[in-house]
């Protein structure tokens, strides 16, 4: 059973990204469709259980492919902002803050006291206002245009 499934997909695309988030979608549209009844949303759900379905399948891989780019990249326009704000939650030590001026993020120390300081920024020299630093050595985490 198990090496049939596996001869069958065999050459196809499988799963990516772009197939969880369009699982995930439908999963969304199934519990709004407990609340609401509408045509459209039957229509919705139709259409993604057709993509569900059908992209996993298909044999033009490089097409498949291109789409999840294309996807990963609006995906990551969208989450951008909010990136730092979930490393301050997860990493209770530091500070991601992003440089105003070369959009460089940098991990920050916290400091015991708090108050309003100042860091440069190593990359390119701007000043970084935030709360409670401590005067440690600056680490460059993301950097756009390289020197
Ligand atoms: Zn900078």
């Amino acid at each position: 059973m198990d090496e049939r499934i596996r001869k069958f997909m065999y050459g196809r695309y499988g799963s990516d990204e772009l197939y969880r988030f369009h699982l995930i979608l439908y999963f969304i549209t199934l519990i709004i469709g407990l609340f609401v009844k509408s045509k459209i949303l039957l229509l919705i759900q139709l259409l993604l259980i057709a993509l569900i379905i059908y992209r996993p399948m298909s044999k033009k891989i490089y097409k498949r492919s291109d789409e999840n780019v294309r996807f990963l990249n609006i995906k990551t326009k969208i989450t951008k902002p909010f990136i730092n704000i979930k490393k301050n939650i997860k990493d209770k030590d530091h500070i991601y803050k992003r440089c105003h001026k070369c959009k460089t993020t940098l991990k920050l120390p916290i400091s015991l006291k708090r108050g309003i300081k100042h860091a440069k920024c190593p990359h390119c020299g701007n000043r970084v206002t935030l709360f409670t630093l401590k005067k440690e050595k600056i680490e460059i985490i993301t950097s756009k245009n390289k020197k």
